[in-house]
């Protein structure tokens, strides 16, 4: 059984962007990781709302990503290497795909997997997303303060305490791993199945985001609900007077992402590191199909039932009997 897991930032995508956006979709769930959450607390109805306007921004994103102009916000050639692996998952070779990142808020990682996700047009890839704050990571979060490391032991956990229910028994060697950060722990326990990559850098500008932002806005008419204006207000520009306006809002989404790319830059091109994270997951499979066979092959051994015993009976016997 084949597992893969990827850390997020500079590995899979760049969020820095899409970030400030969140607040006025994910609600509840934007505010949960921050040290002391202010107690936001909204209708059923118009969480409704705001997650159709989410899945509508996301659908967009994606559209966007798997086009011959791609944002950048997903790594270049990164849908290649997930459409592999969600052949190999189908097949059942791979068993589950999980993000481990270091990365506080577990609304990025959700974006990224809903993106890819429907970017693919498979949405049973990616089992769990771990974030920093992740309850799971409590050990790492308090060994050493100040250091951030990814450990083979809670890997190990996020896979089978997960949802992707790995075997207790599960090896280093069952497991692949990308990350553009070395972290000294893992690396050790997987050796070659760690992946060491080169970051990706690019951070997409804020004007490409907005269009999809607006027409999702617009879809849903959610910026016309009350209760969802005094929610803005109130949490996620309390800085601007009121009433504020959509524009008003945007250009407040301006000023909180202005360290990107300059708008004139594209997306760079794929670069070697989809080649060499397709290489790594077919000698990944290989290794382990090669595993496969030998522990087959010794089972077998094992099992080898003792020789047939061939029971001569004489024909001078049976006849006296
Ligand atoms: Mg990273």
């Amino acid at each position: 059984m084949a597992y893969i897991a990827f850390d997020m930032d500079e590995t899979l995508g760049s969020l820095y962007t899409v970030y400030p956006f969140m607040c006025s979709l994910r609600g509840e769930d934007f505010f949960k990781d921050l040290n002391s959450p202010p107690k936001v607390q909204l209708s059923l109805d118009l969480r409704v709302i705001m997650d159709v306007t989410y899945m509508i921004f996301v659908s967009k994103l994606a559209d966007l990503e798997r086009s011959r102009m791609p944002l950048g916000i997903l790594r270049p050639g990164i849908l290649n290497v997930m459409r592999k692996i969600a052949t190999l998952h189908k097949k059942g070779t791979v068993k589950g795909v999980v993000l481990y990142s270091n990365n506080g808020h577990l609304v990025l990682l959700e974006l990224i997997r809903d993106i890819i996700h429907q970017a693919i047009g498979y949405n049973k890839l990616i089992c769990d997303c771990v974030h920093w704050n992740h309850s799971i990571r409590f050990s790492e979060r308090t060994k050493q303060p100040g250091s951030a490391p990814k450990t083979w032991d809670t890997l190990r956990r996020i896979f089978i305490e997960g949802n992707c229910n790995a075997e207790p028994s599960l090896m280093p060697s069952q497991v692949l791993f990308f990350d553009d950060q070395p972290h000294p722990d893992l690396m050790n326990a997987l050796e070659q199945n760690y992946i060491f990559i080169k970051p990706y850098t690019y951070k997409v500008h804020i004007t490409p985001i907005i269009e999809p932002y607006l027409e999702a806005m617009y879809v849903t008419n959610l910026w016309n609900n009350s209760e969802y204006q005094r929610y803005i207000q109130k949490y996620c520009c309390p800085e601007l007077q009121p009433p504020i306006t959509l524009q008003h809002y945007i250009s407040s989404l301006r000023k909180d992402s202005r360290n990107t790319s300059p708008l004139s830059q594209v997306p760079p091109l794929p670069d070697d590191t989809i080649e060499q994270m397709k290489n790594a997951i077919d000698i990944f499979i290989h290794q382990l199909s090669k595993q496969k066979h030998v522990n087959l092959k010794e089972y077998l051994q094992m099992r080898k039932p003792n020789p047939i015993r061939i029971y001569k009976v004489s024909i001078k016997n049976k006849k006296e009997n």
